[in-house]
């Protein structure tokens, strides 16, 4: 059980896969130090763009944060304003090992750090800079989705590349593939290796 620290300046880190609720979580975080009236400053991934212009949180008196894309650790250091107490990066395992420094060097300075991300890529491997910021954190929760194929807790993310299982070698970006993702547990996980019959895979 997390116990508030007497000095300010910590590190909060929401892992797990897709649909876990990592994003809720992270924005129910915010919206509570808005309320607290706290300097918040919200960052995510370029790469995501699931929120574009939609990732904003009001508190009831009309304090607003929107969430500022961003490219790297370093464009989240010079995007900070004085007097931020509180940052909050979403989409964290798409940044750079950069963020593993800025984490610290904001946490000792007194900042809250709170960062949500996926902990593991579509393989099943740790994602980025996840491992290393789960390692560093005071505190980590670890969420589950659920498994779209057997209904039990999701620890996975299940890439589809026309309806199918991604290969472990296909590349992280599919050029002319239509890919998504399932929430999936680890027993109905499917990562099929080239010379694997496909057919029994789905
Ligand atoms: P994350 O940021 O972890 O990807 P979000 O906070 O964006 O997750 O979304 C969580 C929401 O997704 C849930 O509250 C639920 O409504 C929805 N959802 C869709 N598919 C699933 C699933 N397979 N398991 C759990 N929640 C799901
Ligand atoms: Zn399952």
């Amino acid at each position: 059980m997390f116990q508030q620290p007497t000095r300010s300046g910590w590190i909060e880190v929401i892992s797990g896969v897709m649909f876990s609720g990592k994003s809720e979580e992270l924005i129910r975080r915010v919206r509570r130090a808005v309320i607290a009236r706290k300097q918040v400053q919200v960052f995510k991934s370029h790469l995501d763009a699931r929120y574009a212009g939609l990732f904003s949180v009001s508190s009831h008196d009309g304090v607003t944060v929107e969430a500022e894309p961003v490219d790297s650790a370093e464009e989240i250091a010079r995007r900070l304003r004085d007097g931020t107490e509180v940052v909050a990066v979403d989409e964290a395992q798409f940044l750079d090992d950069g963020i593993v420094d800025l984490a610290n060097r904001l946490a000792d300075q007194g900042v809250r750090v709170i960062l949500a991300g996926t902990d593991v890529d579509f393989r099943g491997l740790p994602f980025g800079p996840m491992p290393t910021l789960m390692c560093i954190a005071e505190v980590v929760d670890k969420f589950q989705a659920i498994c779209v194929v057997c209904g039990g807790p999701a620890t996975r993310n299940q890439r589809l590349v026309n309806g199918r299982p991604a290969l472990w070698d296909s590349p992280i970006i599919m050029v002319g593939g239509r890919e998504s993702y399932e929430a999936r547990c680890r027993h109905c996980h499917r990562v099929p290796r080239q010379d694997e019959d496909q057919t029994a895979l789905l």
